[in-house]
């Protein structure tokens, strides 16, 4: 039997899920046939993802029309039609065990023998589930995330008897769609992604249910001391309290107080109106910084760290599953393992020991994997190794989290890596952009460039909810990060497609050029935060548009679009998406071939030039002439241009 080669898919289900599978699946260039059990159902489903193509080609998202995508899916009614031919078949039909026997048993007879079947539940064992087909080696969970068109992350699960050829076809699958897989090497209940958010909500809302703490309090003190997209108690009314209700009663674990009376009183979050917030007659989740209090965060987080350590003891997951998962499926400020490496392991183990002698409940028991961390004296990036292994060699590229880093012959390629934050800048992320140009073996490197990741923004800012904790004192060394790039002494190209806004779009300006897609937006909003840019965004736009042009953006916090940013000069290039790279490489093609030491002059004397008087702007520049006449490079480009052939600087 050979798993492997996925020309064809079947989607079962044009629901939330399996609408939003379908169409990723489509726009990654397969034939994909989706199935319904009613015509209506399947015809709704079908116009969602037309709905949801056009916005995409609207917004330039999409390299084809959404009518070439849609012209790869067929709609069906009829199971065996949809299944027929298919390499790969995704079941996305309601959370039910026995409606999802039943089509697996159907499965098995209309399937071709070699055909992958997977499953997109949320909470049902896939081992379970495949205990109805004669080959469950072939069954495997690829659990997406709503919703899928937005959800980077797909979990590739591996049930009792699913064989690694299979969950490896499924995996390379979903790189395929342009998506980000992570293995769960075991069939645990809530997998990775789960595991991890469940002491997020449970945590706080036995805290409150204690009366140790406010609703509020856990809400402010989480968002915006510690970073998370939002606190634990909105994040319930937005899901559903009976949700998480649901998902405890099903697991056999005691059910916090609180959760247990709103449920009865039938107060389940925004679809109700009331939750523990009122969206009806108040303002819904409106809690403030200010209202965070001492709530006791460490608490959830030593809660959360110790189920990282289960799912990393047990080999469910490695610790970069672990924080991809949180990162990308919910939208976690950093991964929990690397947050627990800061925090310190020993700190957590402690923490934990502590509950677990005060309450005596098992939730606090810590995982044998902890301890032993904190046996070995592995308690974290102070101890030099914790979940990983911190390389105190300044030299290493691979050593940073929040940026990817590669160079590659002269070329320094900076990535933004917190695509589930539009790449919002962290105090993390600028310490290490500040680390990494200031440590860089300068000789090795011609030309760098800084982009985002994912398909969203450059950067769509500072990452505001970690600055609101920090002291004044923190947040003025902020622009460090700036200046390293400002000055460091080779040309830096910023690469932007989607959003370039308020810190990202500092960090832009301290870029020496330019190149952005025709879809991008730039703009300095902090005015509408009460704040001015903190991060050289007065001066350097004014330096760089002049003072009319800067002043507009400044003063009125809007968006401008990639074309008026051209004409305004402050871009170099906006094109086209499809000619981007090419754009952007042929610039730093030219850059990486150019003389090293002119092109460092040449940028130094400009960028001091301008904070300098005309005569004294003048000097330099004669000073650094006369530098380079007496350079190797010199003598190299005179003779090319004489020989007319291409020069070959070496930067002597
Ligand atoms: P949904 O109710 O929106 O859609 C399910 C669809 O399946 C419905 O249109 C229904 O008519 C159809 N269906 C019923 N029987 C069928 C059959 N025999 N063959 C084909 N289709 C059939 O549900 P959903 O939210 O899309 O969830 C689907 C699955 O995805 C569930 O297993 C759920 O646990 C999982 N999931 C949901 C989410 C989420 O946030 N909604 C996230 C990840 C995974």
């Amino acid at each position: 039997m050979s798993y492997g080669t996925i020309e064809r898919v079947a989607v079962l289900g044009a629901g939330n899920m399996g609408h939003g599978i379908t169409e990723v699946t489509a726009m990654a260039g397969y034939d994909v046939a989706m199935r319904d059990i009613k015509d209506e159902f399947v015809e709704d489903g079908y116009e969602q993802i037309r709905w949801s193509l056009e916005k995409l080609e609207e917004k330039e998202l999409i390299d084809e029309s959404a009518e070439e995508i849609l012209d790869r899916i067929e709609t069906t009614t009829d199971l065996e039609e949809a299944v027929a031919d298919a390499d790969l078949v995704i079941e996305a039909a309601p959370e039910n065990l026995e409606l999802k026997h039943d089509i697996f048993a159907d499965l098995e007879e209309y399937c071709d023998e070699d055909a992958l079947l997977a499953t997109n539940t949320s909470s049902l064992p896939i081992t379970e589930i495949a205990e109805v087909v004669d080959a469950p080696e072939r069954v495997l969970g690829l659990h997406f995330f709503n919703p899928p068109v937005k959800m980077d992350l797909v979990e590739v699960i591996y049930g009792e008897e699913t064989i690694d050829e299979v969950a490896e076809a499924g995996y390379e699958w979903v790189e395929s769609i342009d998506k980000t897989p992570i293995y769960v090497r075991k069939d645990v209940r809530g997998f990775v992604v789960n595991t991890i958010v469940g002491p997020f909500g449970d945590e706080p809302a036995w805290m409150v249910s204690e009366g140790e703490a406010t609703i509020r309090e856990a809400d402010a003190a989480m968002s915006h001391e510690r970073g998370y997209p939002m606190g634990p108690f909105e994040l319930a009314d937005l899901t559903g309290i009976d949700v998480g209700y649901h998902v405890r009663k099903e697991g056999g674990t005691d059910i916090p107080p609180i959760v247990e009376e709103k449920v009865k009183a039938e107060e389940l979050g925004q679809k109700t109106g009331t939750g523990y917030y009122d969206y009806e007659d108040g303002d819904g989740a409106d809690y403030q910084p200010d209202d965070a209090g001492d709530f006791d965060w460490l608490r959830v987080e030593s809660r959360m760290v110790n189920r990282a350590a289960y799912l990393v003891g047990e080999g469910v997951a490695t610790p970069e599953e672990v924080d991809t998962g949180v990162q990308l499926g919910l939208g976690f400020p950093e991964g929990i393992c690397r947050r627990g490496d800061k925090l310190g392991l020993d700190t957590v183990l402690e923490k934990l020991e502590t509950l677990h002698e005060e309450t005596g409940h098992e939730r606090f028991e810590p995982h044998a994997y902890l301890e032993e961390l904190v046996e070995e004296g592995k308690t974290g990036e102070d101890a030099g190794e914790g979940f990983y292994e911190y390389d105190g060699d300044d030299g290493n590229l691979d050593s940073y989290h929040d940026i990817n880093v590669e160079l590659d012959e002269g070329v320094l390629r900076v990535e933004l890596d917190r695509p589930s934050r539009m790449n919002a800048l962290s105090q993390d992320l600028l310490n290490e952009i500040d680390d990494l140009f200031s440590t860089v073996d300068v000789d090795e490197v011609r030309c760098a460039t800084i982009e985002g990741a994912g398909d969203r923004a450059f950067s769509a800012g500072a990452d505001v909810s970690g600055f609101s904790s920090a002291k004044p004192t923190d947040l003025m060394d902020v622009s460090q990060a700036f200046e390293t790039v400002n000055e460091f002494p080779r040309p830096v190209v910023a690469r932007i497609d989607g959003f370039c806004l308020g810190g990202g779009l500092e960090l832009a300006l301290a870029c020496d050029l330019r190149i952005a897609t025709e879809r991008s937006s730039f703009g300095a909003p902090e005015i509408n935060l009460g704040l001015i840019p903190g991060a050289g965004g007065t001066q350097r736009l004014t330096r760089i548009l002049g003072e009319t042009r800067a002043k507009e953006l400044v003063f009125r916090g809007e968006h401008i679009d990639a074309e008026r940013a051209e004409e305004w000069g402050l871009i170099n290039r906006a094109v086209p998406r499809e000619e981007f790279d090419e754009t952007a490489e042929e610039f730093v093609s030219d850059l990486a071939g150019g003389p090293p030491i002119a092109l460092k002059i040449a940028k130094k004397v400009m960028n001091e030039g301008q904070d300098a008087s005309i005569d004294a702007a003048l000097a330099m520049e004669s000073q650094g002439f006369g530098l380079l006449t007496s350079t190797e490079d010199v003598l190299e480009g005179t003779m090319a241009f004489a020989e007319d052939r291409e020069p070959e600087f070496e930067g002597k």
